[in-house]
């Protein structure tokens, strides 16, 4: 992380510990990939603070403790191959890219896919791929997936998403109405089906079919 100082940057990472990111390595990728460019307008000065904040098309930026808490529900290694439903800002994206061989992130809004494009490419992380679609289908072209995130919330875990799940595979989704508290949830496919676990309540914004307007 090369944007805030030294004091903030403690601050940031204070709030990750306190909230449960634990995983040295997540802690390190946090560290290195700085929030900052990822908020833009009104609300840059608030880029290290532990909440989610708006960007464009009425979305958001998630809070960086859920990053986090995703972010090692996964159990990354170096090989894995990961879908991330939900593009946004790209932070979340940014931070797998970090930790694992290959990124794939998809979003609804072309806008969101074209801004967060020009920040990877600025931070020189090569090995995502942002694609402009509604991810609730998956990306079958390029499935099977070692994981997959999904950073909007479901009603239940997409069947799609289920079905590109690697066996050995682990997939994270908020699932719940969008006007109340949603759960996290963590999906693993077995050799005889799949197994789920809560990890704790979290609030999203709701994952929508077909394709947004910008604005
Ligand atoms: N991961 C993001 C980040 O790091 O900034 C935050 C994601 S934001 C909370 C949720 C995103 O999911 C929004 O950008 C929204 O457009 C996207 N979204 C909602 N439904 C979708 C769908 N069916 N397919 C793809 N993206 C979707």
């Amino acid at each position: 992380m090369s944007g805030p100082d030294a004091e903030t940057k403690m601050q940031f990472l204070y709030h990750l510990r306190a909230r449960g990111v634990t995983d040295s390595k997540v802690l390190a990728a946090m560290e290195e990939i700085d929030r900052g460019p990822f908020v833009r307008g009104l609300f840059t000065g608030r880029a290290y603070e532990d909440m989610p904040l708006p960007i464009a098309c009425g979305q958001t930026i998630s809070q960086p403790s859920v990053v986090g808490i995703m972010t090692q529900a996964l159990e990354l290694t170096p090989r894995d191959k990961v879908l991330e439903v939900g593009t946004g800002s790209g932070y979340q994206a940014a931070v797998l890219a970090r930790l694992t061989r290959r990124v794939y992130t998809i979003d609804r809004h072309a806008r969101l896919v074209r801004e967060a494009m020009q920040l990877f490419q600025d931070l020189n992380l090569v090995n995502i791929t942002a694609i402009v679609g509604d991810g609730s289908h998956g990306l079958p072209e390029q499935a099977p997936f070692d994981r997959i995130i999904v950073t909007a919330a479901a009603e239940d875990p997409p069947g799609p998403l289920l079905a590109q799940l690697k066996i050995g595979g682990i997939m994270v989704v908020p699932v719940g109405q969008s006007d109340t508290v949603q759960t996290l949830i963590r999906v693993r496919r077995t050799d005889a089906g799949y197994d789920y676990d809560e990890l704790r309540p979290v609030r999203f914004v709701p994952l929508l079919e077909g394709l947004g307007k910008d604005g």
